[in-house]
């Protein structure tokens, strides 16, 4: 029998490494996400994740028992994140560029939505490229 006490664990992926896929207005809600999987399932394995529909999108490898409730978890934090910002973390909801009909899909606050829609804002490796305000 190998003694697996003293193997290198691979480190899996986690929701910090990938992080910098959606905005900075998300960051504080992944930081929660990622703390509550922590506490139920420490070497929690992220198979994916990213914005999909305006809203944040997250996949973990399912495990065991645990499974419902992870999913439960992560359900909670896709949903709160189609009430935040993605750009500054403000109260917002899904819209499309000036408010069109069809379009691309993004969860923003009234002040982003103005700069986004006139092609001010976007999200670049995590962080927001452009006209942060007008103030
Ligand atoms: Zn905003």
């Amino acid at each position: 029998m190998p003694d697996h006490s003293t193997a290198p664990v691979p480190q899996p992926v986690q929701i910090p490494e990938r992080a910098d896929t959606v905005g900075p207005g998300w960051q504080e809600l992944l930081g929660r996400l990622h703390h509550q999987l922590r506490a139920m399932v420490p070497g929690y394995r992220l198979v994916d994740l990213g914005e999909k529909f305006g809203g944040l999108r997250v996949h973990v490898e399912s495990v065991g028992d645990d499974g419902d409730a992870t999913r439960t978890l992560i359900t909670a934090a896709e949903a709160e994140s189609m009430r935040t910002c993605e750009f500054c973390g403000a109260p917002g909801r899904v819209r499309t560029r000036e408010d069109a009909s069809r379009g691309w899909r993004k969860t923003v606050c009234d002040t982003c939505h103005g700069l986004w829609s006139a092609h001010h804002l976007m999200i670049v490796n995590g962080a927001v490229r452009g006209r942060p305000s007008e103030a």
